[in-house]
Protein backbone atom coordinates (compact mmCIF):
# COMPACT_ATOMS: atom_id res chain seq x y z
CA UNK A 1 0.00 0.00 0.00
CA UNK A 2 1.40 3.43 -1.05
CA UNK A 3 2.20 5.81 2.00
CA UNK A 4 0.35 9.06 2.05
CA UNK A 5 3.50 11.29 1.59
CA UNK A 6 3.82 9.16 -2.13
CA UNK A 7 0.55 10.64 -3.53
CA UNK A 8 2.24 12.64 -6.09
CA UNK A 9 3.45 8.91 -7.22
CA UNK A 10 0.50 7.05 -7.17
CA UNK A 11 -2.53 9.31 -6.75
CA UNK A 12 -4.11 9.66 -10.72
CA UNK A 13 -3.50 13.12 -12.58
CA UNK A 14 -7.66 13.27 -12.55
CA UNK A 15 -7.81 12.75 -8.41
CA UNK A 16 -5.31 15.03 -7.50
CA UNK A 17 -6.64 18.29 -5.65
CA UNK A 18 -6.07 21.85 -6.63
CA UNK A 19 -3.32 22.24 -4.07
CA UNK A 20 -1.51 19.29 -5.18
CA UNK A 21 -2.05 19.72 -9.13
CA UNK A 22 0.13 22.85 -8.70
CA UNK A 23 2.68 21.22 -6.11
CA UNK A 24 3.43 18.63 -8.47
CA UNK A 25 4.77 21.27 -11.10
CA UNK A 26 8.92 21.28 -10.40
CA UNK A 27 9.18 24.88 -11.47
CA UNK A 28 11.89 24.30 -14.37
CA UNK A 29 10.03 26.80 -16.35
CA UNK A 30 11.16 25.32 -19.32
CA UNK A 31 7.46 25.21 -20.81
CA UNK A 32 8.09 29.41 -20.26
CA UNK A 33 10.69 29.04 -23.32
CA UNK A 34 9.55 29.80 -27.00
CA UNK A 35 9.08 26.35 -29.28
CA UNK A 36 9.34 26.53 -32.95
CA UNK A 37 8.11 23.89 -34.76
CA UNK A 38 8.79 22.67 -38.21
CA UNK A 39 6.04 23.10 -40.12
CA UNK A 40 6.37 20.29 -42.69
CA UNK A 41 7.53 16.98 -39.89
CA UNK A 42 5.61 18.39 -36.70
CA UNK A 43 8.96 18.19 -34.54
CA UNK A 44 9.26 20.86 -31.94
CA UNK A 45 12.49 22.88 -31.23
CA UNK A 46 12.89 24.40 -27.55
CA UNK A 47 14.62 28.15 -27.54
CA UNK A 48 16.52 29.84 -24.63
CA UNK A 49 13.92 32.82 -25.18
CA UNK A 50 11.60 32.82 -22.44
CA UNK A 51 8.49 34.62 -21.79
CA UNK A 52 8.84 37.74 -20.36
CA UNK A 53 6.82 37.65 -17.62
CA UNK A 54 9.44 34.91 -16.13
CA UNK A 55 11.52 35.90 -13.48
CA UNK A 56 14.70 34.01 -14.49
CA UNK A 57 16.28 33.46 -11.24
CA UNK A 58 13.21 32.26 -9.37
CA UNK A 59 11.77 30.68 -12.28
CA UNK A 60 8.52 31.95 -11.05
CA UNK A 61 5.84 33.81 -13.36
CA UNK A 62 5.35 36.93 -12.03
CA UNK A 63 1.63 37.52 -13.25
CA UNK A 64 0.75 34.53 -13.08
CA UNK A 65 -3.08 35.13 -11.90
CA UNK A 66 -2.95 37.37 -14.64
CA UNK A 67 -0.96 34.73 -17.18
CA UNK A 68 -3.82 33.99 -19.73
CA UNK A 69 -4.42 37.89 -20.54
CA UNK A 70 -0.74 39.12 -20.18
CA UNK A 71 0.09 36.20 -22.67
CA UNK A 72 -3.06 34.45 -24.54
CA UNK A 73 -1.31 31.36 -25.39
CA UNK A 74 -0.05 30.56 -22.52
CA UNK A 75 -0.73 27.07 -21.76
CA UNK A 76 -3.04 25.85 -18.68
CA UNK A 77 -2.22 22.20 -17.74
CA UNK A 78 -4.76 19.60 -17.03
CA UNK A 79 -5.15 16.20 -16.70
CA UNK A 80 -7.36 15.98 -19.69
CA UNK A 81 -4.78 18.47 -22.62
CA UNK A 82 -2.05 16.60 -21.10
CA UNK A 83 -2.34 13.91 -24.15
CA UNK A 84 -2.20 16.51 -26.45
CA UNK A 85 0.74 18.01 -25.51
CA UNK A 86 3.51 16.20 -26.48
CA UNK A 87 5.96 18.70 -26.38
CA UNK A 88 6.37 19.19 -22.69
CA UNK A 89 10.08 18.11 -22.00
CA UNK A 90 10.51 14.73 -20.70
CA UNK A 91 11.41 15.65 -17.24
CA UNK A 92 7.76 17.55 -16.46
CA UNK A 93 6.32 15.95 -13.97
CA UNK A 94 3.00 16.21 -15.48
CA UNK A 95 4.31 14.68 -18.46
CA UNK A 96 6.13 11.74 -16.10
CA UNK A 97 2.58 11.38 -14.19
CA UNK A 98 0.84 10.81 -17.28
CA UNK A 99 3.26 8.30 -18.17
CA UNK A 100 2.78 6.73 -14.99
CA UNK A 101 6.45 7.20 -14.26
CA UNK A 102 7.79 8.38 -10.73
CA UNK A 103 9.04 11.67 -10.10
CA UNK A 104 13.01 11.81 -9.70
CA UNK A 105 14.39 11.75 -6.79
CA UNK A 106 15.95 16.13 -7.21
CA UNK A 107 11.69 16.67 -7.65
CA UNK A 108 11.27 19.32 -5.56
CA UNK A 109 8.17 17.16 -3.62
CA UNK A 110 10.93 14.07 -3.81
CA UNK A 111 13.92 16.49 -2.29
CA UNK A 112 11.81 18.84 -0.55
CA UNK A 113 13.91 22.09 -1.76
CA UNK A 114 14.00 23.04 -5.33
CA UNK A 115 18.00 23.47 -4.48
CA UNK A 116 18.37 19.45 -5.98
CA UNK A 117 16.77 20.86 -9.27
CA UNK A 118 19.02 23.42 -9.75
CA UNK A 119 22.07 21.41 -8.82
CA UNK A 120 20.58 18.89 -11.25
CA UNK A 121 21.03 21.64 -14.12
CA UNK A 122 16.92 20.71 -14.78
CA UNK A 123 15.91 24.63 -14.73
CA UNK A 124 16.38 27.30 -16.98
CA UNK A 125 17.98 29.52 -14.70
CA UNK A 126 21.15 31.33 -16.07
CA UNK A 127 20.48 29.87 -19.52
CA UNK A 128 17.56 31.77 -21.21
CA UNK A 129 17.19 35.30 -22.23
CA UNK A 130 14.01 37.10 -22.36
CA UNK A 131 11.84 37.64 -25.29
CA UNK A 132 12.23 41.45 -24.97
CA UNK A 133 15.31 41.33 -26.36
CA UNK A 134 14.74 38.81 -29.55
CA UNK A 135 12.76 39.71 -32.49
CA UNK A 136 9.92 37.53 -33.17
CA UNK A 137 12.13 36.81 -36.42
CA UNK A 138 14.88 35.63 -34.66
CA UNK A 139 14.00 32.81 -32.18
CA UNK A 140 15.53 30.13 -35.00
CA UNK A 141 19.07 31.36 -34.04
CA UNK A 142 18.59 30.56 -30.18
CA UNK A 143 17.14 26.76 -30.76
CA UNK A 144 18.79 24.69 -27.77
CA UNK A 145 19.72 21.32 -27.61
CA UNK A 146 19.13 20.99 -23.73
CA UNK A 147 15.71 20.84 -23.20
CA UNK A 148 15.28 16.75 -23.14
S1 LIG B 1 7.82 21.96 -17.75
FE1 LIG B 1 6.32 20.99 -16.41
S2 LIG B 1 7.34 20.82 -14.42
FE2 LIG B 1 8.52 22.31 -15.64
S3 LIG B 1 7.65 24.30 -15.08
FE3 LIG B 1 6.54 23.59 -16.89
S4 LIG B 1 4.74 22.54 -16.06
FE4 LIG B 1 6.20 22.75 -14.39
S1 LIG C 1 2.77 34.14 -18.69
FE1 LIG C 1 3.87 33.23 -16.97
S2 LIG C 1 3.34 31.03 -16.97
FE2 LIG C 1 2.77 31.90 -18.99
S3 LIG C 1 4.55 31.51 -20.32
FE3 LIG C 1 4.79 33.56 -19.43
S4 LIG C 1 6.03 33.28 -17.56
FE4 LIG C 1 5.24 31.26 -18.19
Amino acid sequence: MARVSDWFNSKPLDELNAQQWEALCDGCAKCCLHKLEDADSGEVFYTKVRCRYLDEETCRCTDYANRSVQVPNCIHLRPENLQELAWLPSTCAYRLRFESKPLPAWHPLVSGSREAMYSAGVAIRGRSISDEHVHPDGYEEHIVHWVE
